[in-house]
């Protein structure tokens, strides 16, 4: 079994019923168990003039492979109605891998850890609440990052 975390984001159609269905297909995932979820936040979108985003980070345990999970969490998105028509347009359920176990992935399909999470305070503080301290598989630490990340007008969500 390896530790995935993956970051999930909505900002249409009622995101945060979004992430609630999210969090229910990802609980049944095969090979999969939903360890945790971090609370709900809310934050501005990448690209201006779209709703705000509600953002939450699950912890998985997993037997699967990476792709195999980057192929059923696309199949979640496309079953919530995930439409992509623009790069970092508004979507009713984004699902990244954020981190899978010890593994350094970069094949054209799937890069781990993502990419961008350095950048992004939606993924850094909601993946600090279930893994505080944590070092990534390239050697960053986590407080690092977050120490560098400015807020960005992340605002969490009680409850
Ligand atoms: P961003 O990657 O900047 O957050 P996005 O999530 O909106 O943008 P998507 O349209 O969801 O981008 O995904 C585009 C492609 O990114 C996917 O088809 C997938 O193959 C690829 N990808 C690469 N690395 C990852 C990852 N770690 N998690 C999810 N998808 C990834
Ligand atoms: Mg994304
Ligand atoms: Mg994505």
């Amino acid at each position: 079994m390896e530790r995935v975390y993956v970051g999930m984001g909505s900002n249409l159609a009622d995101p945060a019923e979004q992430l609630r269905e999210a969090i229910q297909a990802l609980a049944h995932l095969p090979q999969t168990r939903l360890s945790g979820v971090s609370a709900f936040y809310l934050s501005d979108s990448l690209l201006p003039g779209q709703p705000r985003y509600t953002n939450a980070v699950a912890a998985l345990d997993t037997a699967l492979e990476p792709l195999a999970l980057l192929d059923a969490l696309q199949a979640v998105e496309n079953g919530q109605g995930r439409e992509r028509l623009e790069r970092w347009g508004p979507r009713t359920l984004d699902l990244d891998i954020l981190l899978f176990g010890d593994h350094l992935i970069d094949v054209p399909r799937l890069k781990v850890p993502h990419y961008h999470m350095q950048a992004r305070a939606f993924v850094l503080y909601p993946l600090a609440e279930l893994a505080p301290g944590i070092t990534l598989a390239d050697g960053r630490k986590l407080d690092d990052l977050l120490a560098q990340c400015p807020f960005q007008g992340l605002e969490r969500l009680a409850g």
